[in-house]
């Protein structure tokens, strides 16, 4: 009998982190669900990417800042299993869409930390919470944190308490959800060349460099560092590993 094959649902995987995440798990043997906010051209490509490594793929629209849709995207996922894969539920769930916003303290305004809240806690809390019912037992979670919560880079003060928050919300996955068989995990990349730091790695002439100076292996993340580790924490080899947080960040900061 034909094993089945897993299907992982990787949020914001139109590009950057997120693309590299879904071609790397779809390398290696996995069917993927991306989604997308607006850039649906690059999504569509990315779906081609993956049909071309021999899995099936789908993409969907999905705004993580705004939780009243999120059942409705959950319906179109019940029907897109069930049309596509003749199944009722999916094994990994990829919590990776994010925005980059900078701001000090005194500056931050409450529209900025609402719009962040929304994104990076509070769209990644209830997209998991909804997301429940259809994954799997023995499935897993793997969130995306990011360096910033373990070093202080001035700016990143509402962004980086998100994350932390999101880094305690993947402990109390696993313990809620271990029952099931359930694994919850956390990728925390350092920074990574991608479209969400391009505007500061370009306004800041120089930044580069002292961000390699800073870092152990020398250089700046690439995508395809990330993809990787999140591919790992989605397979067997990672039966035994949950609540962690795994730092690939090349040793930033150290
Ligand atoms: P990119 O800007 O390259 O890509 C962002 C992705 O998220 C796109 O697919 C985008 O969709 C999607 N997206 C953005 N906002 C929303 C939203 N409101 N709802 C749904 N989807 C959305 O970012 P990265 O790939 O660099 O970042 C991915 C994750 O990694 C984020 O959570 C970020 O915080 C984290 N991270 C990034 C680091 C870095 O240095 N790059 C470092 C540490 C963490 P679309 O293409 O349709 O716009």
């Amino acid at each position: 009998m034909a094993t089945e094959n897993k299907i992982a649902v990787v949020t914001g995987g139109s590009r950057g982190l997120g693309k590299n995440m879904a071609l790397r798990l779809a390398a290696d043997g996995l069917d993927i669900i991306l989604t997308y906010r607006s850039q649906k051209d690059e999504a569509e490509t990315v779906i081609k990417e993956i049909e071309q490594l021999g899995r099936k793929a789908v993409a969907l629209p999905l705004d993580v800042g705004i939780s009243s849709t999120f059942d409705s995207f959950f319906q179109q996922i019940s029907a897109t299993l069930t049309e596509k894969w003749n199944r009722s539920t999916f094994d990994f769930l990829i919590n990776n869409a994010g925005i980059d916003a900078a701001s000090l303290i005194p500056q931050t305004t409450e529209e900025a930390f609402d719009s962040l809240v929304n994104i990076h806690f509070k769209g990644v809390y209830f997209l998991t919470q909804k997301a429940l019912p259809l994954l799997a037992d023995n499935g897993g979670i793997v969130n995306v944190s990011t360096g910033l919560t373990r070093f202080a880079t001035p700016g990143y003060a509402a962004y980086a308490s998100m994350k932390g928050a999101v880094e305690i919300f993947t402990k109390y996955l696993a313990k809620e959800l271990g029952s099931r068989g359930i694994r919850a995990n956390l990728v925390a990349p350092g920074i990574i060349e991608t479209d969400f730091t391009k505007a500061a790695l370009e306004a800041h002439p120089g930044l580069g460099a002292f961000l390699s100076s800073q870092t152990a292996l020398g250089r700046i993340g690439q995508p395809d560092d990330i993809g990787g580790v999140v591919s790992f924490l989605c397979s067997a080899n990672a039966r035994w590993v949950t609540a962690q947080r795994i730092e690939a960040s090349g040793g930033m900061f150290l």
